[in-house]
């Protein structure tokens, strides 16, 4: 199936293959960068991709001046259809995904998650682009956003300070962020709601917004001994910690004093009579995730699922998203970007389409990277042909990129998980990854058959 669609895709594309000499930009030979070149390469237009690392430019993460260098963990993650990144990874398959392509072909023996070569993965990489005959790379930095080609920003979280500067100017500065200080993010499904309360604080705003997870004085003690003791992740060198003061991480604020807490972020007050409360938040409007209110962290990932379980309502919580913060370059996609993540709110006048695609719109991750070029590269391409197909509502790549530009007024960056997904009301937990693939998979056939026309 995958195969079948892929061609049609491409036997649908061939059709506009030489017939246009638009040439577009593309900042950031990263994975999203990379994807978004092929792709359009792939629907004929000429590509002008700049990649710094090719020539005098470092970043304080990358190694390497290779394309599409992943600056981490080698892993894509789980391929299971019944978990979020597997499911994400057959859609992109399914649309013919180039960084996928490579991606197995430099994969490397894992269990059930797609891991690679990295050396081998950026050099297929690098091989495709090479011989697709239509993208020239410019291996220098780009400082300029004023151009006579519709552009596509994918400089990804450690953008060059030029370029930086440059957003800054363009999107007037108050929505680009340089760090992420994100909390965890629970499946609402797996909330013992008989332990928690739906309350606002003092009772202010027509509707409970707020599900309220107490603790006694007991299980606070115990909560914050563990925070005190918990390991954190390492920081990178480049990133200090004074650079985190005027947003501390919990574990933190629990070495500071035993009741940091309960007058910080876990504060009771016009709550009732609670020794401490955690706050959890609708993180989406269909409310099927919520988040820990002022509960960023740096703790490892698996002490933040044993310590947030202490909670009484928390006991076998899911979560979504663990909390994490590091350097992170992102624009406030919510505010700027439109559903085709093209740039629509500026505090300049555009010359040209602009969009964005990658980890500086706030989709985080190596396989999110690679769906939002594939996503930004297919709206360039339809928006220039004078088209305007959107991926369906229930297609993961449309979820992720909803959850980026959807109204949020605390935007920090968001995963792929299956929180993001819409679905009927009522649905049991047994049946929802069910649901998700029939779902995706009809999509996905509806969407496809509609491409030879495109
Ligand atoms: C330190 C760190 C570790 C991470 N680890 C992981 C992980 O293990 N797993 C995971 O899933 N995600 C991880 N992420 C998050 C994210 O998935 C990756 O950063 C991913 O590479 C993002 O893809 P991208 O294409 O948006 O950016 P990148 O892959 O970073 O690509 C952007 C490219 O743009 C280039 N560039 C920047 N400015 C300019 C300019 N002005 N002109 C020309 N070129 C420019 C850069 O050199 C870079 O090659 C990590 C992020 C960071 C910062």
């Amino acid at each position: 199936m995958p195969g079948e669609i892929l061609g049609r895709l491409h036997a649908g594309n061939s059709a506009t293959r030489n017939t246009l000499e638009l040439r577009i930009k593309i900042i950031g030979g990263g994975l999203a960068g990379c994807e978004a070149a092929l792709q359009l390469a792939c629907r004929g237009f000429e590509i002008d991709l700049y990649e710094m690392r090719k020539g005098a430019g470092k970043t304080p993460a990358h190694k390497t001046g290779n394309l599409a260098e992943l600056v981490c963990s080698n892993s894509f993650k789980g391929t299971q259809l019944t978990s979020a990144h597997g499911l994400l990874k057959n859609e992109l398959k399914t649309l013919g995904s180039f960084l996928l392509q490579a991606a197995e072909k430099a994969r490397v023996p894992a269990g059930e998650s797609l891991s690679v070569d990295r050396e081998l993965f950026s050099k297929e990489v690098e091989r495709l682009i090479a011989s697709s005959g239509k993208i020239t790379l410019h291996c220098e930095e780009c400082v300029s956003l004023a151009s006579k080609e519709p552009t596509l920003v994918a400089a990804g979280p450690l953008c060059s300070a030029a370029l930086t500067e440059k957003i800054k100017e363009l999107t007037g500065g108050e929505f680009l962020r340089f760090y992420d200080a994100i909390a965890p993010v629970i499946d609402s499904d797996s909330i013992d709601y008989s332990q928690a309360f739906a309350m606002n604080r003092h009772e202010k705003g027509e509707t409970a917004d707020f599900i309220n997870c107490p603790l006694d004085k007991e299980t606070y003690l115990e909560f914050v001994k563990r925070l005190q003791e918990a390991d954190s992740v390492e920081e990178k060198p480049f990133e200090k910690k004074e650079l985190f003061e005027g947003c501390l991480p919990i574990e933190e604020m629990a070495r500071r004093g035993t009741d940091t807490l309960r007058f910080g972020p876990m504060r009771p007050v016009g709550l009732g009579k609670h020794y401490a409360i955690i706050q959890l938040r609708a993180e989406n409007a269909q409310k099927t995730l919520y988040n820990m209110v002022g509960f960023q962290t740096r703790l490892k990932w698996n002490t933040q699922k044993e310590i947030f379980r202490l909670v009484p309502a928390l006991k076998n919580a899911e979560f979504a998203r663990l909390g994490s913060m590091h350097r992170n370059t992102f624009i406030e996609s919510p505010k700027l970007l439109d559903n085709s993540l093209r740039l629509t709110t500026s505090h300049q006048p555009l010359t040209t389409p602009l969009y964005f695609a990658g980890q500086i719109t706030g989709a985080e991750g190596y396989t999110e990277a690679i769906a939002t070029g594939w996503y930004a590269a297919w709206n360039m391409a339809n928006s220039l042909q004078n088209k305007t197909d959107l991926l369906p509502h229930g297609t993961c790549i449309r979820a992720l990129v909803e959850a980026i530009t959807a109204p949020n007024e605390d935007f920090q960056p968001m995963n792929f998980n299956f929180g993001l997904l819409p679905r009927p009301e009522g649905l049991r937990k047994g049946e929802k990854k069910d649901f998700f693939i029939k779902q995706n998979q009809k999509n996905l056939i509806i969407f496809t058959q509609c491409c030879p026309k495109n």
